[in-house]
């Protein structure tokens, strides 16, 4: 029998998600039917176990739903529980299992398909909120140099310092708190150029060689990366390669197997975002 698989959000129809997981069935040869699932704002829970109850295997949780994901939730993955986010949910029998695959993706985009080592790396994560969370554990697990955090409202910036600070060492504030600094790896987390915007970044904040990367994806370069360009930054990559990377990662949750992302980056990367 096909197994059936969604991502659920609001909005949800612009939505890149079953165009990969449907390549990634077809390549890896996988009975398995993926659809875009749009939940009210107010009806998340009852909209996942209607799935559930219709045979769904798993479900991967978009904006604005990763914290009652987390909730939801009967068991989480390690990651999951320390991010208390979740955008993948499988189901077997009486239990949901929550995990966050988002900073898995990140990572494996930077060090695999970027080819760029994060260790030993000074690196800047802005932005506070929940693609930041869930993407701190698996930066500090790179084993950076340093990772600062940043953002607008700095308070929430110290909050998250505080929470992971027994994974490694991590400093915050505003991102004028870190004029004079230079960085390796700056990664853009915030939902500035969603509406074109730019968090106000302190000049010099790129070291030589460094990458600029905008977890946000969009046919014309984000707001970030054209700044990032005009100070010469040497490496300038968009979201796209996270999105696919952290979709792999729950298909190998579900299905048990890896499959290739290189055609699919290509191909998004080809298309108009
Ligand atoms: P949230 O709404 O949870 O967080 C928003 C963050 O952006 C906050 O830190 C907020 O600061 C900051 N922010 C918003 N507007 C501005 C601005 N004009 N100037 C400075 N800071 C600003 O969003 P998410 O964390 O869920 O998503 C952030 C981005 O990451 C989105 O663009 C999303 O598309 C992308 N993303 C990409 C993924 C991928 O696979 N490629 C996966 C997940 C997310 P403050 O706290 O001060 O309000």
């Amino acid at each position: 029998m096909t197994d059936r698989y969604a991502v659920v959000g609001n909005p949800i129809a612009h939505s890149k998600s079953p165009l990969i997981h449907t390549t990634f069935a077809r390549q890896t040869q996988q009975d398995l039917r993926y659809e875009a699932i749009l939940a009210p704002l107010d009806s998340f829970i009852s909209t996942v176990e209607a799935f559930r109850q219709q045979d769904g295997k798993g479900m991967n949780v978009t904006v604005p739903f990763k914290l009652e994901a987390c909730r939801f939730a009967t068991e989480l993955t390690e990651r999951a529980s320390i991010a208390q986010a979740v955008n993948t949910l499988k189901f077997e029998s009486d239990t949901i299992l929550g995990d966050n695959t988002d900073g898995a993706g990140l990572v494996r985009d930077i060090t695999a398909n970027l080819s760029i080592p994060i260790a030993g790396k000074r690196a800047l994560l802005m932005g506070a909120g929940g693609a930041a969370r869930g993407v701190i554990l698996p930066l500090l697990q790179q084993q950076p140099a340093t990772l600062a955090i940043a953002n607008r409202t700095p308070q929430k910036a110290l909050d998250l310092q505080r929470q992971f600070s027994a994974y490694g060492r991590i400093s915050a504030g505003s991102y004028m708190d870190f004029a004079g600094t230079h960085f390796d790896i700056v990664i853009n987390a915030t939902a500035a150029s969603l509406n074109d915007g730019l968090p106000e970044l302190p000049d010099g904040i790129f070291a030589a060689g460094a990458l600029a990367y905008d977890m946000m994806y969009s046919k014309e370069p984000t707001r970030f990366l054209k700044y990032a360009a005009r100070q010469n930054v040497q490496y300038l990559a968009d979201g796209i390669g996270m999105l696919v990377e952290q979709a792999a990662e729950s298909f190998h949750l579900w299905r048990g197997i890896r499959p290739d992302t290189a055609t699919i980056i290509a191909q998004l990367k080809n298309s108009s975002n």
